[in-house]
């Protein structure tokens, strides 16, 4: 079986100079993926001139062991492949400032995710893979992306992957990534095949053997969060390796299987992740109206989102590792200053827990004199004046224009703005 899955990746590889990303989450599937890859190329030598790209995802709320595990492996794998001179690079993507766990929940006081609002996986997941797929589709023109998608894991899976359009060559066009089409190496085979696979062909050319992976998922008892690049991939948390502040499930079953089998440390991390989950259905500690201005629980009030970060901060010492960067916490407080806060609250904050945020400069809000000069501006065109200093508020929340995915996040801004406005002015006529 390995063999003609061998022969068939030789095959699609000689096809043509179009780049290979192979989608690398730690996981067993992707493992057995990328070990194929590897040793094709190592088989071809020289005759595998085209680049091959490994592309994991951080999403810097990562189960630290998880993270820990495939950032040790990407580096193993770099390593051997730079000795050996092969064309291959591999990427940890990370969200920007922006898109962070907590700027969203901390800063801007979004409700943790739930399945009905899953804003992490675009923002930490989607984004940071895309941007780096879309570079490579610009450059390259076309890019193949290798997921290590299999029928058998659930019956929705089998459906989806079933109603795909394959060219002759197996290759199905991504359905929201231009330029990029699918292969899916190990489509077919079982979960006992992907586990014999990795059984025999351990260590892999790499040299960092499958036994920490092995070990992680006897600990977890679950199955892999994929690199995510679309919604239409299923929500991670749960039995999967996923993030520690997962909200979506109810229970997550890998951070417990952890503990429960030693992991005593991480016992302060679920006990936040719980908490997270009592807050978000504790309505008195969420706006009254959403952020669009529509009836309904909006976002975490100012005082909530100063609890969330003490507890936070609390969890990290206890746990005794960093949870939060020290420019994520100066980002917060930038979003803070421009919504609510004057008192510089969350880098004090931070400074109680020993925590001194240097080097980052939160935007103040406007001085006396700025105030005056947009009063006047605002009288001058006829403008409101409250509007435009909401405008102004966004812009902490953009950093990077360039980045992608950050224009249509602005549009939409602006038009939950300016649409709260018209309806503000609707209702004083
Ligand atoms: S593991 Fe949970 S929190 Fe993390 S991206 Fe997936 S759904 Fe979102």
């Amino acid at each position: 079986m390995w063999n003609a899955v061998r022969d068939e990746l030789r095959e699609a590889f000689r096809q043509d100079d179009r780049p290979w990303v192979v989608a690398f989450s730690g996981g067993k599937d992707s493992t057995a993926v990328l070990q194929l890859v590897y040793d094709m190329v190592l088989e071809l030598g020289p005759a595998a001139r085209k680049p091959v790209h490994v592309v994991s995802s951080d999403t810097m709320v990562e189960a630290p062991n998880v993270a820990a595990y495939v950032e040790r492996v990407l580096q193993a794998i770099q390593t051997d492949a730079d000795a050996r001179g092969l064309k291959l690079t591999t990427h940890l993507v990370r969200p920007e400032i922006n898109e962070t766990f907590w700027a969203k929940l901390i800063g801007l006081g979004y409700p943790s995710p739930t399945r009905w609002f899953r804003w992490c996986t675009t923002n930490m997941k989607i984004k940071p893979s895309r941007r780096l797929i879309d570079g490579l589709t610009a450059e390259h023109g076309s890019v193949i992306l290798l997921l290590g998608s299999r029928r058998a894991e659930s019956s929705g899976r089998r459906t989806r992957m079933d109603g795909r359009r394959r060219n002759a060559r197996q290759l199905n066009p991504h359905h929201e990534i231009p330029n990029a089409f699918v292969l899916n190496p190990i489509a077919d085979w079982s979960n006992d095949e992907v586990w014999t696979y990795l059984y025999e062909s351990n260590p892999p050319p790499w040299g960092f053997r499958h036994d920490e992976m092995l070990n992680l998922y006897r600990q977890a008892v679950g199955g892999e969060c994929p690199v995510v690049v679309d919604l239409n991939t299923p929500s991670c948390g749960g039995s999967r390796f996923g993030c520690w502040t997962c909200t979506v499930v109810k229970a997550d079953k890998s951070m417990n299987g952890f503990i429960e089998t030693g992991d005593e440390w991480m016992r302060p991390l679920a006990r936040f992740r719980d908490e997270l989950k009592t807050m978000r259905e504790d309505l008195s500690l969420r706006e009254e109206k959403r952020r669009d201005g529509s009836d309904g629980p909006g976002a975490f009030k100012p005082h909530a989102r100063r609890q969330l970060l003490e507890k936070l901060l609390q969890a990290e010492r206890d746990v005794g590792l960093q949870l939060i960067r020290d420019k994520d916490i100066g980002y917060i407080q930038r979003l803070w200053s421009a919504e609510f806060d004057l008192a510089d609250s969350a880098l004090n904050l931070a400074r109680t827990f020993g925590r001194i945020v240097e080097g980052e400069v939160p935007a103040l809000p406007l001085d006396e004199s700025e105030q005056a000069l947009l009063k006047d501006l605002a009288a001058q065109h006829e403008l409101n004046e409250d509007l435009i200093t909401k405008i102004l508020s966004l812009e902490p929340e953009f950093p990077n224009l360039d980045a992608w995915g950050v224009k249509p996040d602005l549009r939409k801004r602006l038009g939950e703005i300016i649409e709260s406005a018209v309806r503000a002015e609707g209702a004083v006529e």
